[in-house]
Order: C-alpha cells, then sequence, then structure tokens
C-alpha cells in the first residue's frame, strides 16, 4: 500500500487544530492532514441551534470523560464533557465569546514566555474574529461595543443573536449591580473585564446559527487539495525516528480506523491539538512524560518531562434558580463579573490576606499530590502570579452568568482562578482508554469558601430592587433549605453536592520555562523534541477569566504564524 506523507500531521480537528491546519494550507504546496476521532456535525441540530445548548450532551459527539472520584468534593466522579467532531468542543460549548483580562496575558511573559502579553496576542483576537455590528435592535436589549476592539475581517463570526432577552432587562440589571458597586461595561473583550456586560456569542448573527471551529475555519476550505481531514479516526501516537540525536524526532502519527492501524507520515511536523485531556495522554502513550508513570505501563521513555499532565486547572460551576414573575423570550447575554474589591467589599484585605498565608501550604499539597513532578517553588510562585492578579490587579472574580429564560430566572456562576491543581495521567498503554482525570475540585479551603461567597454575593442581589423585583421565591437550593445564616459546613456540603466541572480544563502541557516546570516552549514545541508543538487548551499556563475559545483561537492563530516563520511558508 501506498504510504500518505504530508508536511505537517494535525492530531484533532477542533477548536485549535482547524485554526492551525487552516493557515498552515493557505500554502498550496504544503501538505496537512488532519487526524479527528469524530465526524461531520455541519447539520446536525444539537449543534447549529442557538438556544440548544446541552442537547449535544451524552450523545456520540460528546467524549464524556468521567474524572476520577473527587475526594475533596464529596467523592463524585464529574463528567467532563468535549466534542467529538469536526470543529470539536466548539460545537457542543456555550458560545459565549469573552476573552480574558489584559494582566492575565502579561502573566504569561512574566514567567518567561518571550513575547506573550496582551499586546502581541491582541492582533490574533481580532484576526480571527468577523465581528458582527449588532443591530439596532439587539442594541436596544444590550448588545454594545467598541468597534476597536474587534477585528471585522476574521474567519470566526462573533456577534449576538438575533432574539436577545427583552429589552426592559438590561437598565434594571444596570441599576441593581450598581448598588453592589459592579459598574456596566460595554465591551468585555478590549482586556477589561469586570462588570456586567452583554457578551457577544460565536453566532452567526444572519443565519441564527452557531459558529464554530469547522464553520469559520475549515468547511469554507474543505476543496483545498492540500488539506486532508481524515475523520472516524483516532490517533494512538506518535512515531519516532529511530536516530539517536539528543532531540526526538517524530516522523509520524498512528491511527485507528475501520481500515485498521497505519501511520500517517509528517515530514515536517506532527501538532497536537486533541484537546487538554488527551494532548498530554498522547504525548505519555509516545513516550513523553514522567518516568515514574511510563515505566508502570512499559512505554519506553523519549523525553523525560514529568510535569506532562501536571498543572490541571478547571473552575466549578453551581447554581441558583428563582421564580421569574415576568415572562421572558429570547437568548440571555447578559453576565456579571464582579472584582474581589467588589465582590468583599471591606473584608477584601482580610481574605488576601487569608489566601497569602495559605499559600506555602496550598503549594506543600499540590507538589506533594504531582506524582513527583511540581516543585513546590515554582507551584508558589504561580500562586503569587494568581494572588497578584486577584487581589492586586483586580481582575474578575467571578463569572455569574444571569439566565432569565421563559418563566424562571436561573443563575450559573463559577469562581475564575480557584487555587486547585490537579493532573491528566493514562491509566494504561491502552490508547482507547480514558486517562485519569482528577482536577482535585475544592482541594483548599479557599476554593470552597469562593463558591459560598459568590453564592451569598447573588442572594444580595437578588435581594436588591428592581432586580428583587423581577423574581419570585428562589426554589433552589431555596432559603428553607439554605438559609443565608446556615454553618459553614451545610453551605459546604450544598456546594459539594451540587456543583459540577466548569469544562474550562487548561494547563497540562503547559507554556513555561522547562526549569519552571514547563512542557512546552514560547513557540509551543515540546522540550526535547525536533519538531512536536501542542498547541491547544493544554498550553494555557494559568487559567484566564474569559470563556476559552477566545484565547484559544488566539493562541491558535498566533503559533501558526510562528511556524509558517520557522518554514519560511
Ligand atoms: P477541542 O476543541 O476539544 O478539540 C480537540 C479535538 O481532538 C476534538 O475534535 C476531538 O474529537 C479530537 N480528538 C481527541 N482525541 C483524539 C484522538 N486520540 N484522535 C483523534 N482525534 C482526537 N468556551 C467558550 O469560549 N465559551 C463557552 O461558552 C464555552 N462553554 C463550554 C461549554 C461546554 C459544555 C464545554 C465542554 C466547553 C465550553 N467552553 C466554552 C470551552 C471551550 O469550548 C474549549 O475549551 C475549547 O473548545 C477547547 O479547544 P481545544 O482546541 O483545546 O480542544
Amino acid at each position: 500500500a501506498n504510504t500518505p506523507i504530508y508536511d505537517f500531521v494535525i492530531v484533532g480537528g477542533g477548536t485549535s487544530g482547524l485554526v492551525v491546519a487552516n493557515r498552515l494550507s493557505e500554502n498550496k504546496d504544503i501538505t496537512v492532514a488532519v487526524i479527528e476521532a469524530g465526524d461531520s456535525v455541519f447539520s446536525n441540530p444539537n449543534v447549529t441551534n442557538v438556544n440548544g445548548y446541552g442537547r449535544a450532551f451524552g450523545t456520540n459527539i460528546d467524549w464524556a470523560y468521567p474524572t476520577e472520584p473527587q475526594i475533596y468534593a464529596g467523592g463524585g466522579r464529574q463528567i467532563m464533557r468535549a466534542g467529538k467532531a469536526i470543529g470539536g468542543t466548539s460545537t457542543i460549548n456555550g458560545m459565549a465569546y469573552t476573552r480574558a483580562q489584559d494582566v492575565q496575558i502579561d502573566a504569561w511573559e512574566q514567567v518567561g514566555n518571550d513575547g506573550w502579553n496582551w499586546k502581541s496576542l491582541f492582533p490574533y483576537f481580532t484576526k480571527s474574529e468577523e465581528f458582527q455590528i449588532p443591530t439596532r435592535n439587539q442594541i436596544s436589549r444590550g448588545a454594545d461595543y467598541y468597534i476597536t476592539y474587534h477585528g471585522e475581517n476574521g474567519n470566526l463570526k462573533v456577534g449576538w443573536p438575533s432574539l436577545i432577552t427583552n429589552r426592559t432587562l438590561l437598565p434594571l440589571l444596570d441599576q441593581t449591580f450598581n448598588q453592589l458597586g459592579v459598574p456596566f461595561n460595554r465591551d468585555v473583550n478590549g482586556g477589561r473585564m469586570v462588570g456586567l456586560t452583554s457578551h457577544p456569542d460565536t453566532v452567526d448573527s444572519t443565519e441564527n446559527i452557531r459558529e464554530d471551529a469547522a464553520r469559520a475555519y475549515y468547511w469554507p476550505y474543505q476543496n483545498r487539495s492540500n488539506l486532508k481531514i481524515l475523520t472516524n479516526t483516532f490517533a494512538n501516537k506518535i512515531i519516532w525516528s529511530n536516530d539517536t540525536r539528543s532531540e526526538a524526532t517524530a516522523v509520524g502519527v498512528e491511527v485507528k480506523n475501520s481500515r485498521g492501524v497505519q501511520t500517517i507520515y509528517a515530514s515536517k511536523e506532527v501538532i497536537l491539538a486533541a484537546g487538554a485531556v488527551k494532548s498530554p495522554a498522547i504525548l505519555e502513550l509516545s513516550g513523553v512524560g514522567n518516568p515514574d508513570i511510563l515505566r508502570k505501563y512499559n512505554i519506553t521513555v523519549k523525553v523525560n518531562i514529568p510535569t506532562v499532565g501536571e498543572n490541571l486547572q478547571d473552575q466549578t460551576n453551581n447554581g441558583i434558580n428563582y421564580q421569574g414573575l415576568e415572562f421572558w423570550l429570547g437568548s440571555p447575554t447578559f453576565s456579571v463579573l464582579p472584582s474581589a474589591n467588589q465582590l468583599y467589599g471591606s473584608n477584601v484585605s482580610n481574605v488576601a490576606a487569608y489566601v497569602k498565608s495559605s499559600m506555602t501550604e496550598y503549594a506543600k499539597v499540590v507538589a506533594n499530590s504531582s506524582n513527583g513532578a511540581v516543585s513546590e517553588a515554582n507551584i508558589l510562585e504561580a500562586f503569587q502570579v494568581q494572588h497578584d492578579l486577584i487581589f492586586k490587579s483586580q481582575v474578575p472574580y467571578a463569572e455569574i452568568v444571569l439566565l432569565p429564560i421563559l418563566d424562571s430566572f436561573s443563575v450559573e456562576y463559577w469562581p475564575l482562578l480557584p487555587f486547585a491543581r490537579g493532573n491528566v495521567h493514562i491509566k494504561s498503554a491502552d490508547p482507547s482508554a480514558t486517562p485519569a482525570i482528577n482536577p482535585n475540585f475544592f482541594q483548599f479551603s479557599q476554593d470552597l469558601d469562593a463558591q459560598v461567597d459568590v453564592a451569598k454575593f447573588i442572594r444580595k442581589a437578588f435581594s436588591t430592587n428592581p432586580l428583587n423585583d423581577l423574581v419570585g421565591d428562589e426554589f433552589a437550593p431555596g432559603l428553607d433549605n439554605l438559609p443565608n445564616d446556615a454553618p459553614a459546613s451545610e453551605w459546604n456540603d450544598w456546594v459539594k453536592s451540587n456543583y459540577r466541572t466548569n469544562y474550562h480544563p487548561v494547563g497540562t502541557a503547559s507554556m513555561l520555562p522547562r526549569e519552571k516546570g514547563g512542557v512546552v516552549s514560547s513557540t509551543l514545541k515540546v522540550y526535547g523534541t525536533k519538531n512536536v508543538r501542542v498547541v491547544d487548551a493544554s498550553i494555557i499556563p494559568f487559567q484566564v477569566c474569559g470563556h476559552l475559545t477566545a484565547t484559544i483561537y488566539a493562541v491558535a492563530e498566533k503559533v501558526s504564524d510562528a511556524i509558517k516563520n520557522r518554514y519560511r511558508i
């Protein structure tokens, strides 16, 4: 049989993978193969329907990875959702388009990632974006923007769903949150995220359908003869050259599909874009990782990087539900992003001091639960960066998503920067086995406290007029079941029995200097390899306050330029 060979082989045709595939195949002399376990969802109504959030969950396009039992959170498992389709998780997500706070991206450079700061990433946020100016009707319902923050010529349609929730709502929210010290933020995407905002979505505002990575970066380009996507094809591991040069050289990827097992060869690079759960697992299956873990499964160590799979950061999501007194039609787009000062008021310095004094202990716990991979000093430095972001820079502390739908008014919320650090590691040499995913939710009391403190802030907002006038009883958890003055143990029990993952895993192949525990360099190349990169959510070293796709698209755009420069293509 003839053995196919491409310049670049990309593992994962998801959010990040399709960006890189698109950009590299702009040059028709360059051949690109994308290996994707899923299939087309172009006309799947569970994907396209802008009000269909959740309908794809549990279907065959949801990986639905079970986590390990969460020992700090009552012992249950969570379901980590992720899309299995051309377009990846962007085909099943909540579509919110929010970037990050500027100083969070600046922090990437401060810890040693040369060239990564808000200013240098900003042109890639706009390069990826096709901002759709809201209509007068959408503006009357709260859509707002500064055009200088947006790109109008990119691939990804960003805008508002055609029908936003009733126009009466925003002024009432604004009056309410102003009394709590949270101002209106006209545009959350300029690097300043704090406030009440009507965020845009990844949506095609004209067709009123979901805009996912495939619609943006693949379908319009599917006829490029130098771009090949292999669907229903599972990547097992990287295949290395036999030479014994100091850097490991990838020659291709072993894949499995209905035709059996074969190798797809790469003459230039293998690029991992399988997401924050799978990319570190593929590295381990390929012999890149912690020797103690690899040896357990008789995998030959190709590159010793013990931190592969460590540094997993996700958030925890919870909800409060009210009866609505008004009837709400349309798609809700309002979020509240309070800073720590706004949330804690005069108590903020106590909270800051408590967290500061706990961080040495937190660092010990993380180091001890990292299979010997994470050093206390490195994680303590990361915690200091995080403490500064929260308490000095006052990045948003939580996101509170307001969901007035028909006759109910629900809230989903998550503290944005928990201190828990977990990991993802293979638990078998069989590539088809789901890795052990252990986010360590509520590893630290501060993470639990934050969840409770934000819930109390939400209750305060909903008992403040005019918002209070719009709702009836809180039916979940309900004041009878969980009074405001309930003891901490009851609040904690409620949090642990009701939370879910926020589906924002990052950090499992962190971009950091190698001596600081990094897996990839500032060009996203895996240390110790000549030609393997990771380009997905795994490389984000510190959790960001935006939803993830906006940042992932920008990172993928930026690394595409770096790869093109490297090969002069
Ligand atoms: P993915 O997009 O997941 O791409 C990975 C691809 O690799 C997938 O297509 C997968 O099928 C494929 N793959 C994996 N393993 C293999 C293998 N072995 N062989 C071949 N292919 C493989 N972000 C937002 O910005 N806004 C939101 O509102 C939002 N809501 C969310 C709601 C949910 C339910 C979820 C799950 C996530 C949400 N996110 C949201 C997060 C965001 O969608 C993801 O972080 C992002 O899409 C991840 O991009 P990625 O490129 O890292 O991985």
